[in-house]
């Protein structure tokens, strides 16, 4: 009781800050294609996981795509354990686009600045600040807690969270949940509302390459097979087509925990719900669930030709596609039918979607947790629009939630500095991250 009423020290706090800074400032672009060096950041990491007495593990697939994975053993051996993981690797920044330059780590104005202050280094200081501030009071978690800072989730995952889930499986022992980035930060649709959306699910990943084929030839002459004609349709068709909605049960749960909180009176449980309608009615909360009632479809790249006055025989476009849980059948008959007889279609890069359960005992003490530390505010499920590492771990049995608690002002748009320009975070807000993670870790 005494460590609950304690919480983190002072020094906690001043650590999550530094932290923070200090892993923006080691440059992990990843662009892609192996393109990138986590190495730096793991030994980072490691060096302080090691002087709090946390052994860390470093494993690579790749020479400088490095992981780290720790175990902190609990007080009841019986538990299942939990999995808290975050990437070290960030995406691209242009230093001509931002106000600060991003890789500085620059902390004016109690901000922190630079690539990574959003995704994610801040999650990944947070975690760190919170098990070394245990190490100083003696504090024990009650399940196992295994620590993964991961390589590569901007781009395959193949050196990172892939390579950990199909190589070193045994280090994840008795993990049946996890928790990392996107969820647990304030939103704040209009004055004097906070919400805390956590994420229990993700929608999945179907890239697409088409192949449109036809008769090369003078382009000049009449062509009725002509393969950059073939594939311009298909790709109309495809990416002009309005989904039908599918509400998974995170989704309908997010719908009817909105609909009371706004006092619309409406059965989110009803099978003709109109959607749509509700929606409209939630106003910007909406935003919360819009682009996750149906699947998604976007033409992304073209490739064709070589010559003004040459019509090749093959034209290929590729399609970035996203997927609710349960409807991948649905999904791939839809494209036979969109693409037509004459463009082929394949998965290019094919990833499951995942739904983590809104009604468990973890649910709760994040809800609790939370609303511990802000009591005005609101906790509201939601499935990710996109991916994370969570999919990768998802493979040894795990289910992810999206629990990265921040406390943000109601003025930033925290949600446009994922991969945005100026990406900063709140020094109030790690703070609040520390103090809320700790509670949760603490009684996971
Ligand atoms: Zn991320």
């Amino acid at each position: 009781m005494a460590e609950e009423v304690r919480g983190p020290d002072t020094t906690a706090l001043d650590e999550v800050v530094a932290f923070t800074s200090e892993l923006i400032r080691i440059d992990t672009t990843n662009r892609g294609g192996g393109d990138c060096r986590e190495r730096p950041a793991a030994e980072y990491v490691a060096e302080r996981l090691a002087g709090a007495g946390i052994e860390p593990t470093l494993l690579e697939r790749t020479p400088g795509r490095t992981n780290v994975v720790a175990r902190i053993p609990g007080t009841d051996p019986s538990a299942d354990a939990l999995l808290v993981h975050g990437h070290l690797d960030v995406v691209p920044a242009d230093p001509a686009e931002w106000s600060v330059h991003p890789f500085s780590g620059e902390v004016r104005d109690g901000i922190v600045w630079g690539r990574g202050a959003v995704d994610m280094k801040n999650m990944d200081a947070m975690v760190l600040a919170v098990v070394r501030a245990w190490a100083r009071q003696g504090v024990r978690p009650r399940r196992d807690i295994v620590l993964a800072y991961t390589a590569d989730e901007e781009a395959s995952a193949d050196d990172g969270s892939g390579f950990l889930a199909d190589r070193h499986a045994a280090l994840f022992d008795g993990c049946t949940e996890g928790i990392s980035e996107s969820g647990a930060f304030s939103f704040h649709p209009q004055p004097g509302t906070t919400l805390y959306p956590i994420a229990a699910g993700e929608r999945g990943t179907a890239w697409l390459k088409l192949t449109a084929h036809g008769r090369a030839g003078h382009g000049s002459k009449v062509n009725t097979a002509n393969a950059v004609t073939r594939l311009a349709d298909a790709v109309a068709r495809i990416g002009s087509h309005t989904w039908p909605v599918r509400l998974t049960s995170t989704v309908r749960a997010a719908l009817t925990e909105l609909a009371a909180l706004y006092a619309i009176d409406i059965d989110t449980g009803a099978p003709d719900l109109d959607v749509d309608l509700l929606l409209d009615k939630l106003g910007p909360a909406a935003a919360l669930v819009q682009p996750t009632v149906r699947n998604s479809s976007n033409p992304t790249m073209l490739e064709a030709g070589y010559k003004v006055n040459v019509i090749p025989g093959q034209a290929v476009a590729h399609i970035d596609g996203r997927t609710l849980p349960g409807t991948e059948e649905e999904f791939a008959a839809t494209m036979d039918r969109l693409t037509g007889p004459d463009v082929e279609w394949e998965f290019h890069h094919r990833e499951v979607a995942l739904e983590a359960p809104v009604d468990s005992p973890t649910f709760a003490k994040m809800r609790a947790a939370v609303e511990r530390f802000d009591p005005a505010g609101h906790v509201v499920p939601f499935t990710m629009s996109g991916g994370t590492d969570a999919k990768q771990f998802s493979r040894l049995g795990i289910t992810g939630y999206g629990f990265s608690p921040l406390r943000l002002p109601p003025d930033l748009d925290y949600g446009a500095l994922f991969h945005g320009v100026d990406e900063r975070v709140p020094v109030d807000a790690l703070h609040f991250g520390v103090r809320v993670l700790d509670h949760y870790l603490k009684s996971a």
